[in-house]
């Protein structure tokens, strides 16, 4: 693969507030089109280390990718101190200048003299316009090596990168295509994932496999194929990936970017049913998922938030009895509130959460992360039990995500 680097310029990307997401999506466009990001670096708005920091670059790399800097106030270096690294002089593009001086006027707004910085260019660069603001970025080609400097702000950024500069670098590295694939997995942990599918993804060299546990509590299986075209590339992941999803089962929910709550809202809505829930110690996370997604009224009907015992006996019709002989932490409870959301909602399917999340309210027989998922079905009422790890956040994330796998495993999927 052709080795690129890539710098983000900017002194606030050296504070704690500003991630460099840039190089991110740089990388990931790069990767698709067979070139291999060696290198990042992020270096502030401060002359004499950029200096040194390009020279490096502009001995080792046949690809550098800058972001930042193309502003028009005197932090912004990026022009001049390529310029000088690359021996190049700044030339004034009138019509760029031009074209600036409009946008202004356009806005209302008087263009002060600092933006003609905006309109110098280095010698015998390419210009690339800026469909979402002022400042063009430069593209030089020198020798088969080749510079490219963007600007900061990604919505000004990616939309230049997409249309002027990938299809010049497409060209330079063709006939190796990269392409990626994510399967996603709940309800086993990463190293059970690993052990069941690693004798297969072993076998291969090309995918590659990482396993992954995310913030969502989502076991993310990424696979990376190389190969001359995408229809190869895509190939290769359809082989592995078939074998994989074969011994995951139906512990494997989203063959792409869905998060759970999204597939559960897709089958939902495919099978034309709908949705209450009845949360206890989750406060509302799980109704908060679910709509999250746009159109979910199409499915997701109620929520109700039950938070004491004499809540969940009236707004829900769970009996005292229950209450009284098993606790209000319990199997029976959970399935009441589930058969209560669904019956009040008067809706397919009803969830129920109940548990204790934390840090306090734990007893001898019933430890923090104790939980109970319902679910009410038109044929069943059934629970799952569950002791979950973690802190209050993750306990009520985990309890909500087991609410969603609950439903989906033994709902949505044994209505088919
Ligand atoms: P401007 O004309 O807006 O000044 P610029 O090219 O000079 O554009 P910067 O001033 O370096 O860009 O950055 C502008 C803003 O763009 C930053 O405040 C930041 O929000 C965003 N930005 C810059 N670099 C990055 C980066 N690497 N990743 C994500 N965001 C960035
Ligand atoms: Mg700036």
């Amino acid at each position: 693969m052709l080795p690129a680097e890539i710098v983000a310029i900017g002194s606030e990307l050296l504070t704690p507030y500003h991630t460099d997401t840039n190089s991110l999506w740089l990388t990931e466009q790069l990767n698709a089109v067979g070139i291999e990001v060696k290198l990042k670096t992020i270096v502030g708005d401060d002359e004499a280390r950029l200096e040194e920091m390009l020279r490096d670059a502009w001995q080792r790399s046949r690809v550098i990718i800058s972001t930042g800097g193309l502003g028009p106030t005197e932090d912004d270096i990026t022009r001049k101190v390529f310029a000088k690294v690359l021996d190049r002089p700044l030339e004034l593009h009138p019509e760029i200048l031009a074209g600036i001086q409009a946008l202004f006027e356009k806005r209302g707004l008087v263009m002060s003299p600092n933006n003609e910085r905006q309109a110098m260019i280095l010698s015998g660069a390419t210009v690339l316009p800026n469909s979402k603001g002022t400042a063009p970025g430069i593209l030089v080609s020198d020798n088969n090596r080749y510079v490219v400097m963007l600007p900061g702000p990604p919505r000004e950024m990616k939309p230049m990168f997409t249309e002027h500069v990938l299809p010049v670098l497409a060209k330079l590295s063709q006939g190796v295509r990269i392409c990626r694939r994510t399967l996603k997995v709940v309800g086993l942990g990463e190293s059970a994932v690993d052990s069941l599918i690693a004798p297969i993804y072993r076998q291969y060299q090309n995918p590659t496999t990482t396993i992954l546990f995310n913030m969502r509590a989502e076991v993310n299986i990424h696979f990376t194929a190389t190969a001359a075209t995408e229809f190869e590339a895509n190939q290769l992941l359809d082989e592995l990936t078939a074998k994989v999803s074969a011994v995951l089962g139906d512990n494997l929910f989203a063959w792409s970017d869905e998060h759970l709550e999204q597939v559960v809202g897709r089958l939902l809505l495919e099978q034309k049913a709908t949705l209450a829930v009845a949360e206890s110690c989750t406060g509302g996370l799980l109704a908060m998922r679910l709509t999250d997604t746009a159109g979910s009224s199409a499915y997701f009907q109620e929520g109700f938030i039950t938070y004491t015992a004499a809540a969940k006996m009236t707004t829900l019709g769970v009996p005292v009895e229950i209450i009284a002989q098993d606790g209000v932490v319990s199997a029976a409870v959970a399935e009441a509130m589930a058969l209560g959301a669904r019956t009040r909602a008067g809706t397919t399917f009803g969830l129920g959460i109940t548990g204790i999340a934390g840090p306090t309210g734990a007893t001898a027989a019933q430890p923090v992360g104790t939980v109970f998922v319902g679910l009410a079905t038109p044929t069943k009422t059934i629970h799952r039990a569950l002791q979950l790890p973690g802190d209050r956040d993750r306990i009520r994330w985990l309890a909500a995500t087991a609410a969603l796998d609950l439903l989906r495993r033994r709902g949505l999927n044994e209505l088919l």
